[in-house]
């Protein structure tokens, strides 16, 4: 079972309890409901179609995918009437990553065997604007986490859908760091927002978004330094380890514990970087 909160009278939020708390949003409008990304597996979605159908008594009109990622983006197929938005770059990247892997996750996951991708074909750059029922939803680009991902910010309702731009650690292993960076700052200039949806995780209130933004910045600025000085006293990748979510100031045991991993894996991808930088200078320079 998904949990569902109604965090304002016309915004709903799904977060999956089978994997990494991903979250769905709703908008329910008059003229029909925008779904906000989708959830891991089909029995998830599966729940937010029949809450659209029987209980609401409408249909999803629009799907926004926030980004390319299969966790966000493969319950899109049993909305088949709906119209898919995306960014441009969300639309090639499910084309060149999400599609080979999917068809390589339904051999392993038999609960994913009728999931086939549905492509954005409504495609937004920079900035765009949906206009559904009397409701506005911003669609501004919000590279970091991923070069594709998109935020949606509902006007009418103050809520301010995050993608994985804010997750309990950040992630930018398909990404950039200073993107994010550059993405997370953008949010805190956004005004009058009651509600943050972060990707992954509990709904943010007004109160927390900037310490949360804060945290979060602080986080990469630590990691980016360790990495540095691990590189610089030439230690090899296990002695990354050392540092601690916790001793960056943020949560281990969020998304049941799925954190640690991602912080791992992001000195891991920082390390690579700094060090195929490293190899790709001219050796007298690499001296100095
Ligand atoms: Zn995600």
């Amino acid at each position: 079972m998904t949990i569902r909160e109604r965090i304002s009278e016309h915004v709903y939020v799904f977060r999956s309890t089978m994997y990494a708390q991903v979250n769905a949003g709703l908008v329910t409008t008059d003229e029909g409901c925008v779904l906000i990304d989708t959830l891991p597996f089909p029995q998830e979605t599966r729940e937010i179609l029949n809450f659209v159908e029987n209980r609401l008594r409408s249909h999803v009109r629009y799907i926004i995918l926030t980004h390319s990622h299969a966790d966000h983006v493969y319950g899109a197929y049993l909305f088949p009437e709906a119209e898919v938005v995306g960014h441009l770059l969300s639309r090639e990247l499910l084309i060149k990553h999400t599609r080979p892997a999917l068809a390589q996750a339904r051999q392993r996951n038999s609960a994913l065997g009728e999931v086939t991708l549905r492509l954005p074909t409504i495609l937004t750059e920079r900035q765009a604007a949906l206009r559904v029922g009397g409701f506005t939803l911003h669609i501004y680009h919000s590279p970091g986490h991923a070069p594709d991902v998109v935020n949606v910010y509902v006007q009418e309702e103050k809520v301010y859908f995050a993608s994985d731009t804010i997750m309990p650690t950040p992630y930018f292993v398909n990404g950039n760091i200073d993107s994010l960076r550059r993405s997370l700052l953008a949010i805190k200039e956004i005004p009058r927002v009651e509600d943050v949806v972060q990707g992954h995780g509990e709904v943010l209130l007004r109160g927390e978004v900037s310490t949360v933004i804060d945290a979060q910045l602080a986080y990469l600025d630590k990691i980016e330094a360790h990495v540095q000085e691990v590189l610089a006293a030439g230690g090899g990748k296990e002695e990354l380890n050392q540092l601690d979510l916790e001793d960056c100031g943020l949560s281990r045991i969020a998304l049941n514990g799925l954190v640690q991993q991602l912080h791992r894996a992001n000195m891991y991808f920082l390390y690579g970087l700094a060090k195929r930088k490293q190899s790709q200078q001219p050796a007298g320079q690499a001296a100095r």
